[in-house]
């Protein structure tokens, strides 16, 4: 592709993707499609000899497009958002043109630098102390990950990563029944092994983590002769929203001298708004802590913001220069590779630069209080319904619900039945072992009408099956 074929086509790109994002209400969130439809539609080969890329492109859009979810679908109510604010797009592009393979400071020093000041920018927003320090993961499993690998090496005296886990004690840690499955995959990952995650059971309106049975369940394993490691806090859980008492659970852990990390992969965005930290109170105790700015914020994914209240830990757990003492923060450089495990790193910095200069926080805060107020307001509407019972209450904007007294089956058609129509996209969950319906409003782009919407087909739906 030459230089003045490269500037047609991304033209044509942009153009397309501004299109797309306008027309998106005109389509179901989902695609109507059987599995295995675009798999047929792409040839068996690839070409011997060059296409064109009129062809390439109007295949894009004939097979490709029609058969995607459409994610910022501003009726996208399904799992949690994976917003792209469109400037965060723009951003991206120029990322892309750019192509820096940004592991050291000196492969990508304004990446780097600007990576440090919007990690800055960011845990400033959201209220965090500026005793702590970011960088950018590429997800928050791997923020999780990190955290729990940080955990094992504290545990071991820092001698896991050499003499691995067979000569040491046996490692203990805790987390409550609400957490994200990227904790028990980091466990798996870290050698720790599942038997040895020992979850709590959560209670009460915000499904927290009990901490007396914290504090009951470390002392038993002491005195069993394991070795407690850490303890991972939750603020707004992925299935209902379960956020923890962190200022109970850390006092808990800091009692034990264990390392904390909070996933509040989701509902981190949200405090950006000062009246929803309450709901995570007493976190600047914590030892580490993630959020996703690629989630609710806007930043295109990926983009996962993990603070640290030492980093040098985290350094100490990943970096494999062995003089990583040096290079950490001397002369002003940092190799943010030596704070993930993957090496390469992507330049992520620029979208949320981006979208936080072209949003401003007020225009942020705006779109999540009015996300959480859409969503409160719908939860109301639909407990005064005949037929439909609320199971969760809003925490933040996600509550569930299902057909009053329904089994299972009853719940699974609804669903069906609703994602079949295509208007919305939900999902669903379990509460206490039986099916409900998850709703949350998150669409950078959903509107006021888009809520109601939203009440027309889960109550027309359930009329139909109930009928
Ligand atoms: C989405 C989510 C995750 C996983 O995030 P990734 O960035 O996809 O790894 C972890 N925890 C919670 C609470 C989540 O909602």
């Amino acid at each position: 592709m030459n230089t003045d074929d490269f500037a047609e086509w991304s033209a044509r790109a942009a153009q397309w993707g501004a299109e797309y994002r306008a027309t998106l209400r005109d389509h179901p969130v989902r695609p109507r499609l059987a599995p295995g439809q675009t798999y047929r539609a792409i040839p068996a080969h690839p070409p011997e000899t060059p296409e064109a890329m009129e062809q390439i492109f109007a295949d894009f859009e004939g097979i490709i497009a029609p058969g995607m979810t459409h994610w910022q679908h501003p009726r996208f109510f399904a799992y949690f958002p994976a917003n792209a604010a469109p400037v965060s797009v723009v951003a991206e592009y120029l990322v892309s043109a750019m192509a820096a393979q940004c592991m050291l400071w000196q492969t990508s020093p304004a990446a780097t630098e600007l990576e440090t000041r919007m990690m800055e920018w960011l845990r400033d927003a959201i209220g965090l102390p500026d005793t702590f320090e970011g960088v950018i993961q590429d997800s928050a499993s791997s923020a999780t990950l990190a955290a729990v690998l940080v955990m094992r090496e504290r545990a071991l005296g820092w001698t896991g990563n050499t003499a691995g886990l067979r000569a040491g004690p046996q490692l203990r840690i805790y987390c409550s029944d609400q957490v994200h499955t990227s904790v028990d995959r980091a466990i798996w990952i870290s050698g720790i092994g599942a038997d040895n995650l020992v979850k709590i059971p959560s209670t009460g309106p915000r499904h927290s983590m009990d901490a007396a049975a914290l504090d009951a369940a470390i002392r038993a394993d002491i005195a069993a002769g394991l070795k407690p490691a850490g303890v991972i806090g939750c603020t707004g859980g992925t299935s209902i929203g379960g956020c923890d008492d962190l200022t109970a659970v850390i006092r808990v852990a800091k009692a034990h001298d264990l390392y904390t990390h909070i996933d509040a992969a989701w509902a981190g965005s949200a405090m950006i708004c000062p009246e929803f930290r309450t709901l995570w109170a007493g976190v600047e105790g914590a030892d580490s802590v993630v959020f996703n700015p690629h989630k609710w914020l806007g930043a295109q994914f990926d983009c996962s913001a993990h603070f640290l209240r030492t980093p040098s830990d985290l350094v100490r757990t990943l970096a494999i220069q062995p003089e990583y003492l040096k290079t950490h923060g001397a002369d002003g450089i940092i190799n943010y590779s030596e704070w993930s495990v993957p090496l390469g790193r992507r330049f992520r910095a620029l979208k949320l630069w981006f979208l936080l200069r072209a949003h401003g926080l007020d225009g942020l805060r705006e779109m999540i209080r009015n996300h959480v107020r859409w969503s409160v307001a719908l939860c109301e509407k639909l407990r005064a319904t005949d037929g439909i019972e609320i199971v969760t209450e809003p925490m933040l904007s996600l509550f569930t619900f299902r057909p009053t007294g329904a089994d299972d089956a009853t719940t699974q058609a609804l669903i069906e039945a609703i994602n079949a129509d295509g208007r919305i996209y939900l999902t669903q969950t379990r509460v206490d072992g039986a099916l409900v319906i998850r709703f949350q409003a998150g669409a950078f782009d959903m509107q006021a009408e888009d809520a109601e919407v939203a009440y027309d087909v889960i109550c027309e739906l359930a009329r139909q099956q109930g009928a």
